[in-house]
């Protein structure tokens, strides 16, 4: 029986973890778990899965739970994510929260020596030194989630990193790739949120359609797989039939293809090293006979050059990436500003920040709820 632990239940990645761990439920048992403020799903999984432990954001949401489920231990906030991260009994955290409050859990959860599925890229882009240095000295592998790096981590199977030349990351292009700046200016919300391939979380919707997601994937395969800035590129593949591939020194390309679904990377970092049936619609290339690719160009996507930028100098400088990307990005799904401002925010803030080298986790606090601070006072 592998026992979770699932930080992020009523998301996308969570909801898909769920469906994953009910198709084997001899074998997976979910033990603690968070929700945000979607208390409606959340009882609805909590009397299904009957976890021993949950946490939502807010002290009212969890005193009027607590009476609700006596028998269930509740907590909230920042401690309430630790509290589900660390249970004893727990031998895998799936990391599916948004954004870089998932950094505090997972710290703490590879302090416990838990193995880490990680959806929750934010964490490594605003710490990726800290984790990965944690991860090394408890012995703690961190599986990845993400469909890109899944794909990158199956391809390195009996590999070793010296023997690389490259990684080739996919994308999409999301919801406008196929709009110029231009057309750009005037694209709604409802508009952003609609991607061609994934369905997902809002945030990382709109991530994908400033490729400032792209950019944090790139920061995420640096921190995962050792690599260099210099060996990490990005293709753009509007099918998302290749999720990801990597180049040997020998010129040999391995990739990782399947059908555009998150429960295979999801199962796959609870399974890992073995593999378990999915039994889905299969990847039939015919029906698809065409796959297509396209050089990336920076003046169309200049968020990914930002974040290249960002993960090249280090530090703190993509702490500030990504938590101006985190605010930019809720203000405009709430419609204050538009969507060109995005990254215009974001380049703003890294220009007015000096990196920090080597930051302990007090600095990256400090270096988050500024740029934080930063970009309301821009907003309003
Ligand atoms: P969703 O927005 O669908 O879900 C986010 C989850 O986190 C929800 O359970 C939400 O709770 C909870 N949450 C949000 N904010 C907080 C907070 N401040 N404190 C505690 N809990 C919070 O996101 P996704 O599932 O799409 O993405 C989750 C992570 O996985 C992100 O880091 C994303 O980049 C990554 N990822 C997602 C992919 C996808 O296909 N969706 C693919 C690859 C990576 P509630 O809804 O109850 O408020
Ligand atoms: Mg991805």
């Amino acid at each position: 029986m592998k026992r979770i632990a699932l930080l992020g239940a009523t998301g996308s990645i969570g909801t898909q973890t769920l469906d994953i761990i009910r198709r084997n439920s001899n074998i997976f048992k979910l033990v603690s778990m968070s929700l945000g403020k979607n208390i409606v799903l959340g009882r609805k999984i909590i009397q299904e899965f009957k976890p021993k432990v949950v946490s939502v954001i807010s002290k009212e949401d969890c005193d009027t739970l607590k009476i609700d489920y006596p028998d269930i231990e509740f907590y909230y906030g920042v401690e309430g994510l630790t509290e589900v991260a660390t249970q004893k009994d727990v031998d895998i955290v799936i990391t599916a929260v948004m954004g870089s409050v998932g950094l505090k859990p997972t710290l703490a959860a590879i302090e416990c020596k838990k193995t880490i599925g990680l959806a929750n890229k934010e964490t490594l882009v605003t710490a990726g030194h800290l984790v990965v240095e944690s991860a090394k000295r408890n012995n703690v592998q961190i599986i990845p989630v993400d469909s890109e790096h899944s794909a990158i981590f199956q391809c390195l199977q009996g590999e070793g990193t010296n023997e690389i030349s490259r990684i080739i990351l996919t994308a999409s292009g999301g919801s406008f790739r196929d709009k110029n700046r231009d057309e750009l200016k005037g694209v709604t919300v409802k508009d952003a949120l609609n991607h061609p391939n994934w369905s997902m979380g809002a945030k990382i919707t709109i991530d994908s359609a400033t490729m400032l997601n792209k950019g944090l994937e790139v920061i995420e395969a640096h921190w995962l797989f050792n690599l260099p800035y210099e060996k990490i590129e990005v293709l753009l593949h509007k099918e998302s039939i290749i999720h990801s591939m990597v180049e040997f020194k020998d010129t040999s390309v391995i990739a990782q293809l399947g059908n555009p679904d998150m429960r295979v990377p999801i199962q796959y970092a609870i399974t890992y090293p073995n593999r378990l049936e999915l039994v889905e619609r299969p990847l039939n290339l015919w029906e698809i006979s065409t796959l297509n690719f396209k050089k990336l160009d920076f003046n169309r996507y200049p968020g990914l050059k930002l974040a290249y930028e960002a993960g090249k100098v280090g530090g703190t400088m993509p702490t500030v990436l990504n938590a101006a990307n985190e605010v930019a990005v809720d203000a405009f799904l709430q419609n204050k500003i538009k969507f060109l401002e995005i990254e215009e925010i974001i380049e703003k803030v890294l220009n007015m920040h000096t990196s920090i080298h080597n930051p302990d986790i007090y600095v990256i606090n400090e270096v988050d709820e500024w740029t934080r601070r930063m970009v309301y006072s821009k907003i309003k």
